[in-house]
Order: C-alpha cells, then structure tokens, then sequence
C-alpha cells in the first residue's frame, strides 16, 4: 500500500561537499525505519555554496529519487536557507536539521513518534557541548539568560534548529513575513503543544563551521531586537540614571567649592567627564535606535529573504516557483 503521509526532511547546506555524503548515508540510514509507513521527501538546500556542495547535492539527487534540492543564488545565511526549505517542503510534517551531522539523523523516527503522540512543535534541546570552546559556551549560556530576562519568549538555551513541525504549525511559521529570522524565537512565538527531545550533539564530521563570531553577534541581536523593545527602554533608564548622578556629582562639587581655596581644578574634571559620559551615553542610544531603525528599514523594502537559482522542489506557493 503506497504512503499518504508526507514526511520532510529539510537540510541546509552551505560549504558542506566533504560531509555532505557521509551525511546522506547517515540520513538514509536513519529513515529506514520510516520507509513503509511515510513517503518521504529529502530537501537539499544549497546556500549559495562556491564549493561542489550543489554538484554534490546533484548526485544525490540522481542517485536517490526522495531528494530534492533547492539552489539559492547567493549564501543568504543559514535562517534564509532554512526557510527557503520550508517554504518548499511538501510533507504533512517537515524536519530541519543541520547537514553537517551534528543533528543526529538517528534521532528523526523520534522527533516523529513525538508528533503521532499528537504535537505539532517537536523541539531537540541540546546536552551542553564539553567539545564546543569556552567562549561559544559561555556566549550562548549568556545569550539566552539576556533574552528570556528581556523578552516574553521562554526560548530554551541550547534549543536548535532540529526540530519538527507539523503542517499546522509550518504553515503558521510560513505566514511570519519578518525580513530577519530568528527561526527558534518565531516558532515559540507561534504556539501549538510543544514536545522536547534532548540529544548530545556530534562533532562535525568534515568542513568547519561558518558561524564566525560576526556571525555570531548578528544572530544574537536578531534575536534580541526582533522580540523585544528591552534595549530601547534600556537606553532611557540609563539616560534617567545618567542625569540625577550628574545632578549628584554637580551639587557635591559645588557645595564642596564653598569650602576649599582651590577648586576649579575638579570642577574641570567633573565637567569633562561628565560631558564624555553624557556624549558617550547619547551616542550609545543613537546606535541602539539605529539598530531598530535598520531593521524597519530592511522590512519596508519588503525583499525577499532569498532568491532561488534553481530548484526541483514541488511548487508548494506559485509566488515562489522559478519560472
Ligand atoms: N549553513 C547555511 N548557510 C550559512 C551557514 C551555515 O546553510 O550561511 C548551514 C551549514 O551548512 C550547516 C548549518 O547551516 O548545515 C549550521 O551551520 P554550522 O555547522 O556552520 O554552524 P554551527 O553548527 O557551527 O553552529
Ligand atoms: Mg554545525
């Protein structure tokens, strides 16, 4: 009896020609056990690699009739890869995850267990990297506490981009239309019952990863600046603060200069620090603004997240279809 149900298998791929064979081999291994109850349908997503990685995908694509590809014309990032697949999954359920084999593929028939118990968001949370550097740890662990302190979302630190969605819920990710994507913080935005499954995750197999620390940074403010106007009202306390202890300092200083001979060297001081403090503050707060500013500025422009180069996915949206 031929499948009804649709499972997707979302993978993005940026620079991934060395692992990405190993990857298929560990993936295909990995849905076995999925074969007779789901059609399934495996959506390469090359980001604009300038490596073989879209020759690769090609060849998996010739030699495995579930796959189905993508190509973006330039790298867009890794959330604009990862939506460019799920704007183009077909399946009643769709599963992202990493091309590099640090998202065990083994872990897929449990993502999809989890949503047959009846959840539409199935979220992987990952066991704490002892492989990962001091620093990426650390600037993650941080990261998160910033954003559940200043924002409504309860995004979990180490969740990842494995995860599964179903239908529903895709299709309500798919009506977010902000320009920048912090995909973890849209989808706990949207709801739905969520289920978590915790994994370790695996070293990469080959290739080295493209989240540089610029990469890093811009991830982080995208998820702060989308979800949560803290920083701007940050910018206004601090500017309270500044200027009742600058009304502090004034008045000590003054009432000190009643008593003392020689005062005008402190005065000095106090003005002109007090005056690179003030600057310094209000320069700060310009760039938080312009940091918002920018963000209205991108979505106005209303372009696309990426652009296709070419594509065998089925045309799920004719907006999005090549021509
Ligand atoms: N990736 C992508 N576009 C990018 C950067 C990364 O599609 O611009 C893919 C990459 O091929 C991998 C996943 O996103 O499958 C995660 O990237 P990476 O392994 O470099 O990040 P890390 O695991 O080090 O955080
Ligand atoms: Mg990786």
């Amino acid at each position: 009896m031929a499948a009804t149900t649709t499972l997707s298998i979302v993978c993005p791929a940026y620079q991934e020609e060395d692992v990405l064979p190993l990857f298929h081999a560990a993936l295909a291994a990995a849905l076995e056990p999925l074969a007779a109850e789901y059609a399934l349908e495996i959506l390469y997503v090359d980001d604009g690699s300038r490596d073989r990685t879209l020759e690769v995908i090609r060849g998996l694509a010739a030699a495995d009739p579930r796959v189905r590809y993508v190509s973006l014309s330039r790298n867009f990032g890794h959330q604009a890869a990862l939506t460019a697949g799920l704007d183009h999954a077909s399946g009643d359920a769709v599963v992202s995850l990493d091309s590099d084999l640090q998202h065990p593929p083994a872990l897929i028939p449990t993502l999809v267990a989890r949503w047959r118990a009846g959840n539409d968001v199935v979220l992987t949370i990952r066991a704490d990297d002892v492989r990962l550097s001091w620093f990426k740890r650390f600037s993650s662990r941080l990261f998160y506490k910033i954003l559940a302190r200043f924002t409504d979302l309860d995004v979990r630190p180490s969740a990842s981009d494995f995860r599964l969605l179903s239908r529903t819920a895709l299709d309500g990710l798919l009506r977010l239309p902000e320009a920048h994507r912090y995909l973890r913080g849209m989808v706990q935005w949207l709801g739905f019952r969520v289920a978590e499954v915790p994994f370790s995750p695996e070293a990469r197999r080959a290739g080295t990863s493209k989240y540089t620390l610029r990469r890093m940074v811009r991830f982080a403010l995208d998820g702060l600046l989308s979800f949560s106007p803290a920083p701007v009202r940050l910018a206004v306390g601090a500017g309270l603060a500044v200027t009742a202890l600058s009304w502090a300092v004034t008045s000590a200083v003054a009432l000190a200069s009643l008593s003392f001979a020689d005062s005008h060297l402190a005065l000095v001081l106090v003005a002109l620090t007090g005056g690179h403090t003030v600057a310094a503050g209000a320069l700060l707060a310009i760039g938080v603004l312009g940091e918002y500013a920018v963000r209205i500025y991108e979505q106005v422009k209303g372009r696309p997240v990426y652009v296709l180069k070419e594509s065998t996915a089925v045309v799920q949206n004719p907006a999005l279809a090549l021509p």
